[in-house]
């Protein structure tokens, strides 16, 4: 703990006479916090960043085993990374394009189904999967060049907010004064807890089981989406080399006997959805990687920065806002968090100090739409497919159907999807 890393300048937490103020402090080590301190630094202002886990290097990932947390990237987070120049640094043999995604109904019916098709929306791809190692090794990478960033391996405990700014007390001793905080802490935030930020918050009683699995046939650069009888989702995800990621949202009980099975009982399961659909596009499946299971909660702040009277925080990422995956969307709209905070304070008038309070609205306000639209969107689908009546079986696939046959809403859902950002 309290080790310095990856910059030979750093701030020495256990000694107190060598603790001096600093621009900005982003507090996490995950792929959100990541990205806005090297974004924070790149913009020239001096910056620490603060999570336990910066103390452990993140291997580059090799070989034929791909890492257990795989994510689909939007093209609104391609181009927040090209903008920090790390897209074009990332190894591309392990990241698929997604050029179709095929969305089933759970009634088994033939045009029970949602195509979504790159070509179709006049776009290269609607996303790429790859692993989260892969993006947080090229974003370590990037740090050590970074003079302005400064990591520090040790945990926030208490946060005062004063006139001039915040400072953050550090598990090891020791504290840092800085004119603006991040809170990028994750869905617990404890700085979003220490500064009163309420929150609402939802558990689905489900889990998400994730798997890397081989296949036998091509996966032909298609996303796959089972909704189930009884609320169940089973995503197939293209990965390079004839592979796919499986994410299975089970309710808790079921994500545990999953994990306890062995290949062949997981292909007798795998077997019996949606009448052997997944054999049927994919051919032979073998395991490739330790199932791993997460629990899956919707969490909303009630503000995304400080309190009226005093902010000098903004909360970006899961510390703002958590939601179901079903749409592969968290993580992305956490980055979106960080392009349009990196806009504003890039911007922003020579008068105004990091922590002024239109500059914080100005965050504030571009967030909240994107946020509830997708929250909303995501929350929407996984109750309206978890229903068991017979009305909301016939309305959800018959929807999925006549969504299909508009290529007006399909356009709509795309743009969604892509996500919007601009750097200018
Ligand atoms: C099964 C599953 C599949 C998903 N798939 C996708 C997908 O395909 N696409 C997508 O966009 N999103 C996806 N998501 C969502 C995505 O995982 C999250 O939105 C994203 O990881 C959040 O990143 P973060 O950096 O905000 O938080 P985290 O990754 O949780 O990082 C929080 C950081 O804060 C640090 N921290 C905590 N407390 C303190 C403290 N006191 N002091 C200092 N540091 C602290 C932690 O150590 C950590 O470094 C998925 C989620 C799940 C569960």
């Amino acid at each position: 703990m309290a080790e310095a890393h990856s910059n030979p300048r750093s701030i020495n937490p256990r000694n107190p006479s060598q603790t001096r103020p600093v621009d900005v402090v982003v507090v996490g080590g995950g792929i959100v916090g990541k990205a806005c301190a090297l974004g924070l630094a790149q913009l020239g202002l001096n910056t620490v960043e603060i999570a336990p886990d910066l103390g452990l290097a993140v291997p580059s990932p090799q070989g034929h085993q791909w890492g257990q947390r795989i994510y689909a990237f939007s093209p609104s987070t391609q181009k927040l990374l090209a903008h920090l120049q790390i897209w074009d640094a990332l190894d591309h043999s392990r990241l698929q394009a997604v050029r179709d995604m095929r969305i089933y109904g759970d009634r088994g019916e033939k045009n029970d189904q949602l195509h979504l098709s790159a070509f179709e929306a006049g776009t290269h791809q609607l996303a790429w999967i790859g692993e989260s190692n892969l993006i947080e090794h090229t974003l370590d990478q990037a740090a050590r060049f970074q003079n302005k960033l400064e990591r520090i391996a040790d945990a926030v405990e208490k946060i005062d907010v004063d006139a001039n700014g915040n400072t953050l007390h550090l598990k090891s001793g020791g504290a840092i004064h800085a004119q603006l905080v991040i809170a990028a802490d994750g869905a617990n935030s404890p700085i979003r807890d220490s500064i009163g930020i309420s929150f609402s918050e939802e558990s689905y009683l489900q889990s998400a089981v994730v798997a890397n699995w081989m296949c036998t046939y091509p996966h032909l650069e298609t996303a796959f989406q089972w909704f189930l009888p009884g609320g169940d989702i089973v995503a197939m995800l293209p990965l390079p080399n004839k592979q796919v990621s499986m994410v299975w949202s089970t309710s808790t009980e079921h994500a545990a006997e999953l994990l306890k099975l062995n290949q062949s009982q997981w292909l007798d399961r795998l077997s019996s959805i949606a009448n052997g659909a997944i054999e049927k596009q994919l051919g032979e499946l073998t395991l490739n990687s330790t199932p791993a299971a997460f629990p899956l909660r919707k969490i909303r702040a009630a503000r995304f920065i400080g309190p009226e009277a005093n902010p000098k925080v903004a909360l970006i990422g899961d510390a703002a806002h958590v939601m179901h995956p079903l749409a592969g969307q968290g993580l992305n709209l956490g980055l979106r968090d960080v392009a349009v905070l990196l806009n504003i304070l890039s911007k922003r008038e020579s008068f105004r100090p990091l922590s002024d309070l239109t500059l914080l609205r100005r965050y504030e306000r571009q967030r909240q739409g994107d946020t509830s639209a997708l929250l909303w969107v995501t929350d929407k689908l996984k109750k309206l497919f978890s229903g068991g009546s017979n009305t909301e079986k016939q309305l959800r696939n018959w929807g999925l159907g006549l969504v299909n046959k508009s290529h007006f809403i399909k356009q709509r859902l795309i743009e969604r999807a892509l996500g919007e950002i601009d750097f200018d």
